[in-house]
């Protein structure tokens, strides 16, 4: 049988088969033997050893279109960055540092709006921002509902990170979709370390209307800290489009002279949110040496 590892919890993997029923399962395939680990996300095989109890072994591990480790996860078709316009302020650094880990891992990336309710201004003016940057944009609140139809066509079907600060309204969005979950991912308390103890863990919620989502709120970072300051202009999918045409080979489009970057944002073709961060995240890059990476 076939089916999708959900969460994994103390040597234990719970996973979907395609015909709706969980299985409870430990490792025990060839896989083990290369030093793979079965992950969230993954497409498995499993063999059943009690159809009463639910239970089996994860015996084969499907390929991975991608993975991640900061949570262990594979097989992302989506990276909704997700903020809200107020309460919280908008931590935009942060939040261009998830679209740069989904840019350099490959992955879909869009930008969710919510509480646009409460500075409609503010919520326009950072969507075209994202817009310049290709990214599918959605300016959406939990609270009037707008918005809510678009996201549910954009999660449809696919296997979406919601990453976003506590607060800035995931759960509430998911409710406003009509589904009936709380992603409560933070912390679990851990019954088989004897209840004290909690853990941490990555668990996927099946969507209604078909897909999954889960929580991750400092989605990878670590990606990020581990790039060179030279690349990370391809990470921004608008300023790599006006790059190139700078007077100086390697321009950094932060000090230099006749920068075709700095063109682009002078007409409004780059935003300035978007550029700031750039340059945050560049000068906070570009100690790194190469044999530091
Ligand atoms: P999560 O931690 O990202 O899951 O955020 P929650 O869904 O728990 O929402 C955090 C708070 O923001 C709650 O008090 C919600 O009622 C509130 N909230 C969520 N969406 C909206 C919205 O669109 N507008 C306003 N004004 N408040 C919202
Ligand atoms: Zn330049």
């Amino acid at each position: 049988m076939t089916g999708t590892i959900m969460k994994g919890i103390g040597g234990f993997y719970y996973v979907k088969c395609d015909s709706g029923t969980v299985f409870s399962c430990r490792a025990r395939g060839r896989f083990r033997k290369d030093g793979q680990v079965p992950m969230v996300g993954d497409r498995v095989e499993i063999e059943i050893t009690d159809p009463e109890e639910k239970e089996g072994y994860v015996t084969k591990i499907g390929p991975r279109k991608n993975q991640f480790f900061r949570p262990p996860v594979s097989n992302i078709d989506l990276l909704l960055v997700t903020f809200a316009i107020s309460a919280p302020e908008p931590a935009l650094e942060l939040i261009d540092k998830l679209t740069v880990t989904a840019v350099s891992q490959g992955v879909a990336c869009a930008v969710c709006i919510n509480k646009a309710e409460l500075n409609r201004e503010k919520a326009a003016n950072l969507a075209k921002e994202y817009a310049l940057a290709d990214f599918p944009v959605i300016v959406c609140s939990a609270k009037t509902g707008e918005g809510v139809d678009r996201l549910k066509d954009l999660l449809k079907g696919k296997v979406t990170a919601l990453a976003g600060s506590s607060g800035v309204g995931k759960s509430s969005l998911l409710n406003a979709m009509g589904e009936n979950f709380t992603l409560k991912t933070g912390a679990v308390s851990d019954k088989i370390q004897r209840g004290k103890h909690t853990t941490r863990h990555t668990e996927l919620f099946p969507l209604s209307f078909g897909g999954f989502v889960f929580d991750t709120p400092g989605f990878g970072s670590f990606e990020v800290e581990k790039m060179m300051a030279q690349n990370l202009s391809a990470m921004f999918p608008e300023i790599a489009k006006h790059g190139g045409q700078c007077r100086f080979p390697g321009c950094s489009h932060i000090t230099e002279p006749d920068c075709s970057v700095k063109d682009a944002l002078n007409r409004g073709e780059i935003g300035q949110n978007r550029y700031n961060s750039y340059c945050a995240l560049y000068n906070s890059l570009k100690d790194v040496k190469d044999w530091q990476l």
